[in-house]
């Protein structure tokens, strides 16, 4: 019986957090550094260090059955695999770029123009969608010092923070689609693997509920109990012991990242003290 095999990337900004993905999930590896391959010593999953460019074609023809890389590379490429899930990493946009003195005012203003890029498909679909005619320049790497050199008047690439473009004197004009890293998987994923691909689905769901959550832990007079307890839900209720003081306990919930500073004022408003806040490592519901 084959092993779960995933591709993740060997070495660039996809391959830590992927890496961390795998470690949280509790899946560990004995680590043997410049190795192509390693086998779980807890899970029965074998990774494979690939080059990001290459694992959507891997997932495709069966060699991995799963893979983790860039929502960019998946649009390119158009192979026929699944998106098992997002997982919010790698977040970055794919945008249209020109020099930043000459003037933009729409997507009309690049017909005409040649157009450097590492994603010649993405970019061309957005063009037929905006009838604009522009030759492209297809490059694999430092996309951004084309019109510098003169090879094209206008980039089309990953933005993250914006510092390249403007370290190469160049201007974000439009943003063309968004990108993150995504589960990948082969399309015909054989039914005796699917114990364990449950599993480690099954447990990246725990890490990302419990990364939009926080654990919550208060003092409290027990007569603003009820009055609290309605703001804190906590997954069923919120945990409700004694303190040690007459009159007084201790409720503990979980509550949504976002609501937590709302929840804080609320229930400070109510009497609450010694507020603690607390990350959750696993969520299971
Ligand atoms: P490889 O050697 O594996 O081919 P690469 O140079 O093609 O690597 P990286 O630069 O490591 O690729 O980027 C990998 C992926 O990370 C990109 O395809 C994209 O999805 C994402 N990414 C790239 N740049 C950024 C960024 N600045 N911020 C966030 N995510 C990014
Ligand atoms: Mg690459």
């Amino acid at each position: 019986m084959s092993m779960l095999k995933l591709a993740i990337q060997k070495k660039g900004r996809l391959s830590d957090k992927s890496l961390a993905l795998l470690r949280d999930c509790g899946i560990r590896f004995s680590n043997g550094k410049g190795k192509l391959t390693d086998k779980s010593t807890n899970f029965p999953i074998e990774i494979l260090y690939l080059r990001d460019d290459d694992i959507p074609r891997y997932v495709e023809n069966g060699t991995v059955h799963l893979g983790i890389v860039g929502e960019n590379e998946v649009l390119e490429q158009g192979r026929n695999l699944v998106v098992k899930r997002r997982l919010g990493f790698a977040k970055c946009r794919l945008s249209l770029a020109i020099r930043r003195e000459e003037e933009y005012t729409a997507p009309q203003d690049l017909q005409g123009k040649s157009i450097a890029t590492s994603y010649p498909n993405i970019l061309q679909n957005y063009l037929n969608e905006q009838n604009i005619d522009a030759q492209i320049e297809t490059i694999s790497g430092s996309v951004e010092l084309a019109p510098q050199i003169g090879l094209a008047d206008v980039v089309f690439d990953i933005v993250s923070t914006g510092s390249t473009l403007l370290m190469n004197g160049l201007k974000e004009v439009e943003k063309v689609c968004t990108s993150e890293a995504l589960l990948i998987a082969n399309n015909e994923l054989p039914d005796s693997l699917g114990s364990d691909i449950e599993e480690l689905l099954f447990r990246i769901q725990a890490i990302y509920q419990a990364q939009r959550s926080k654990y919550v832990l208060l003092n409290t007079p027990n007569s603003a109990i009820d009055a609290i307890s309605s703001i804190l839900p906590g997954v069923k209720g919120p945990t409700i012991m004694p303190l040690g003081v007459e009159d007084w306990s201790s409720l503990h919930a979980v509550v949504p990242e976002d609501q937590v500073w709302d929840t804080i004022g609320k229930i400070k408003a109510l009497g609450a003290e010694g507020i603690l806040v607390a990350n959750i490592e696993n969520m299971v519901q």
